[in-house]
């Protein structure tokens, strides 16, 4: 069984922000909080502390809360892609990275999956795959700073 609870946070019209969190410790994560407003209101309800956040890419949609939630948690480490333009970023990661969250309850890979924007990164690991706007239930995301090769050769690495 996997440890690590992942909780769907809605946002927006039709978008979620994943929460982690496991048994006995306070602390979560979220990945890709566009809005912070939905984060807030959970953490506040449920009584968590939130220490780190994990960016895919730069889009606006999954960076947009970044700002507002450092200010709550200023303890919160902001992981996110080397090769894109996202600021706030505490620690910029390459492929094949490995970051230790949740007091070493759940440890991820980073999986460089340009395509929908040139720099996008992945996130997986304890059977979890976190791959923002690359791939989806019922599709793949669209292309937009990167190249089609690109994002035909990242769903193929996936
Ligand atoms: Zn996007």
């Amino acid at each position: 069984m996997n440890p690590i609870d992942v909780i769907p946070l809605p946002a927006f019209d039709d978008n979620y922000i994943w929460l982690l969190r496991t048994e006995g410790t306070p602390d979560c994560v979220v990945v890709d909080p566009g809005d912070e407003d939905p984060v807030l209101a959970y953490l506040e309800a449920q009584d968590l502390q939130l220490t780190a956040m994990l960016i895919t890419h730069k889009h606006g949609d999954h960076t947009g809360g970044v700002k507002a939630l450092k200010q709550h948690w200023p303890r919160a480490v902001v992981y996110g892609p080397a090769h894109e333009p996202v600021s706030s970023l505490d620690r910029r990661l390459e492929d094949g990275a490995e970051i230790s969250l949740l007091q070493g309850k759940m440890n991820l890979r980073v999986l460089d999956v340009p395509g929908h924007t040139e720099g996008h990164i992945a996130y997986h690991g304890d059977g979890l795959l976190f791959c923002g706007d690359t791939l989806f239930a019922g599709g793949c995301g669209r292309v937009f700073s990167g190249t089609f090769e690109q994002l035909s050769d990242s769903l193929r690495r996936i």
